[in-house]
């Protein structure tokens, strides 16, 4: 799965990519992450990507060229690989579609190689752009973010993560296994502010079947 993702913030992403499971699925290759700037494409002065709205109102908007130009550079560089490429435009958007496990199946399964990811900031992006894209808007919550970096993290993540071979063998089996957000290591008991905080006991009976059926009531 390869995914391009359209800032104007690209360093935002520099040590994300750079850690822990993500840097790993993309040295062995199970993913690729590419950015791109649309300041990279503008035509306009001092590298400018964003306008005043028409109607007015408080805030930007960003430009509907630098942003075509930006998308249309990742088109270019998808379709120089001639393979037969399935390619997924999603631009951030707080009011869109909402971003959920079962959504990020989908793409899986719907076996897209290439998802181009459109952060927006400002007060949004020209309306145009997911017109001329056939975009789809889609929300990571139910909130508003001052950029669609975080989200487009946060999208990449969730994906990436749904990759066969992205989590190693320990990950997946912990991801396939009955498991509960409530989570203990040592010590077994632990004291804080003169009270007692213990490991509660099933997880430390040895007895499988309880400690599994304690960990579904937990979910
Ligand atoms: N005025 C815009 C609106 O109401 O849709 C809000 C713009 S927000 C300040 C700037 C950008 O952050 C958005 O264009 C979008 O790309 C991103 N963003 C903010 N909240 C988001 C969310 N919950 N999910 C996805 N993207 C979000």
């Amino acid at each position: 799965m390869h995914f391009h993702i359209v800032t104007i913030f690209p360093e935002m992403f520099n040590s994300y990519i750079n850690e822990s499971i993500i840097a790993r699925a993309i040295k062995n290759k199970k993913i690729s992450i590419s950015i791109y700037n649309p300041r990279d494409y503008t035509i306009y002065k001092h590298k400018k990507v964003d306008d005043t709205p028409y109607g007015g109102g408080p805030g930007m908007v960003m430009a509907v060229d630098p942003m075509v130009r930006a998308v249309k550079k990742v088109q270019q560089k998808i379709n120089r690989r001639k393979n037969k490429e399935k390619v997924k435009i999603i631009m951030t958007s707080p009011s869109g579609k909402d971003f959920t496990n079962e959504y990020s199946g989908k793409l899986i399964k719907n076996k897209y190689t290439d998802i181009i990811i459109i952060c927006g900031r400002y007060e949004g992006i020209d309306a145009r752009v997911k017109k001329i894209f056939k975009a789809e808007d889609v929300s990571i919550g139910n909130y508003v973010l001052t950029g669609g970096e975080l989200p487009a993290m946060i999208m990449v993540d969730v994906i990436a993560r749904r990759i066969p071979r992205v989590l190693g063998n320990i990950e997946s089996l912990e991801e396939n296994r009955v498991s509960s957000s409530e989570m203990y290591t040592r010590p077994e008991m632990y004291e804080y502010d003169g009270k007692k905080y213990k490991v509660p006991k099933v997880l430390l009976s040895g007895d499988h079947k309880k400690i599994e059926e304690w960990k579904k009531g937990r979910k």
